[in-house]
């Protein structure tokens, strides 16, 4: 019975491991991102916590896929998943929101230092050559941090897609933070 009992709780953790796991990257997906960002909007509400999150995206990915072919263009995120997360620290949550965008959850964190973490995410990839794509790639990124004014963590990932709208619209390949004022 104890064998079976230990057997049991391992395939639970598999199991619970998977649900929460994006297939092609290893990152977390939506489900956890949308977890921990309902924590953290919940604990920052409380406590008074600083947090930030960033939403980046891959400048161009279409390309990649159009000129190179999806399995490319899978190998692409996959690796691109790993540059980011290896910028991370480990209490920082890093998934795929979906397609080609990824957010950074970043608790304990304030304005400042989610903008050196995402400088630094932004060198990293367009320094970085990739395994079997023979070009450079670079991303754009919006940052936005929790104000006590927000009311549910919905808002605080769309402030940053305004953020990273800004920076495609600005030129790509930049940094761009969410600020009511402007
Ligand atoms: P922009 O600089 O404005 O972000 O341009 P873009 O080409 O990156 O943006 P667009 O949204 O037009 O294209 C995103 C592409 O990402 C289109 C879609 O086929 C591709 N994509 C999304 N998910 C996956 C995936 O899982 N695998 C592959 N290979 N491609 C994906
Ligand atoms: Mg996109
Ligand atoms: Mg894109």
């Amino acid at each position: 019975v104890e064998t079976r009992t230990k057997e049991l709780i391992q395939k639970n953790e598999e199991l619970e491991k998977l649900s929460i796991t994006d297939k092609l990257t290893s990152l977390y997906n939506r489900v956890k991102l949308d977890n921990v960002l309902n924590e953290e909007f919940n604990r920052s509400k409380r406590y008074n916590f600083v947090f930030c999150v960033i939403m980046l995206d891959i400048d161009f990915f279409k390309k990649v896929n159009d000129t190179f072919g999806h399995q490319i263009g899978d190998d692409v995120l996959k690796e691109l998943a790993s540059i980011i997360k290896n910028c991370t620290r480990a209490t920082d949550i890093v998934g795929r929101w979906g397609g080609e965008e990824f957010l950074v959850i970043c608790p304990n964190t304030n304005l400042e230092g989610a903008k050196a973490l995402a400088i630094n995410m932004n060198k990293a990839v367009k320094s970085h050559t990739f395994s079997t794509y023979p070009e450079k790639l670079t991303i754009s990124l919006g940052i936005s941090c929790y104000k006590n004014a927000l009311l549910k963590p919905e808002e605080l990932v769309a402030n940053a897609d305004i953020a990273l709208y800004r920076a495609k619209e600005n030129g790509r390949d930049r940094v761009e933070i969410y600020d009511k004022e402007i």
